[in-house]
């Protein structure tokens, strides 16, 4: 039977990227969709970690696959690490990204730029088919901006600058970002961690 990973997100842009980091896997990497999994997973855990744990494990329990997910957000350290966790639901889930950056730059407003620090986070969970589990978590490190700029990438990307580049996130093309943001790299990590075992 051909091997498969479910990887428990909707989110099509986290597909693409978990199907070419695994293109050598021998075997099929599957969206919950694509699974047919249809549930609702409530991220009520405290950490990064906590909660790809919870997603992933949902997943598993209604499937026994290898299941993968995540769990990813915007640490500003001027703001005690907000949006952390909460970051798709910072200011309300519904509410679009140029507010929601927007409100971030007023909240840092006359802040130089030494204390705008501040990371994107990814924790990736693994369960495996004999429920054993493992977990990796990544940063991306850099500052936010004083502007929105750039349109590629999503979420907090026009307002997060790589110093390395002095570009923002959403001014990369999409295999720079993917070269050395949190979630390419946790994904590589976790690939590497499951090595033997899948
Ligand atoms: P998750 O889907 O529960 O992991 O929510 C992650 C949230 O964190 C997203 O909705 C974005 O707001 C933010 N986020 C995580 N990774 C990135 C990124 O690479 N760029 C921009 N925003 C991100």
């Amino acid at each position: 039977m051909k091997k498969k990973i479910i990887f428990a997100t909707g989110n099509s842009g986290k597909m693409k990227e978990i199907k070419s980091v695994f293109s050598d896997f021998d075997g099929e990497i599957l969206s919950m969709k694509e699974a047919g999994v249809f549930l609702d997973i409530e991220e009520n855990g405290t950490s990064f970690e906590e909660n790809a744990l919870l997603k992933a494990k949902a997943v598993w329990n209604q499937t026994g696959a290898i299941v993968l997910a995540d769990d990813s957000g915007l640490e500003v350290d001027y703001l005690n690490k907000e949006p952390g966790i909460y970051s798709a639901r910072y200011l309300g889930e519904d509410t679009p990204y140029d507010v929601k950056n927007k409100n971030i730059i007023d909240r840092l407003a006359g802040v130089p730029k030494e204390q705008r620090s501040a990371r994107f986070v990814c924790a990736i969970a693994a369960v495996l088919p004999n429920g054993s589990t493992k977990v990796v978590k990544k940063t991306i490190e850099g500052y936010i901006g004083y502007e929105e700029k750039g349109h590629n990438g999503f979420g907090y990307d026009p307002i997060f600058v790589v110093p390395e580049y002095g570009k923002t996130t959403a001014e990369l093309t999409m295999e720079e970002k993917n070269l050395i943001s949190h979630r390419g790299k946790a994904l590589r990590s976790m690939k590497e961690e499951l090595e033997g075992d899948i």
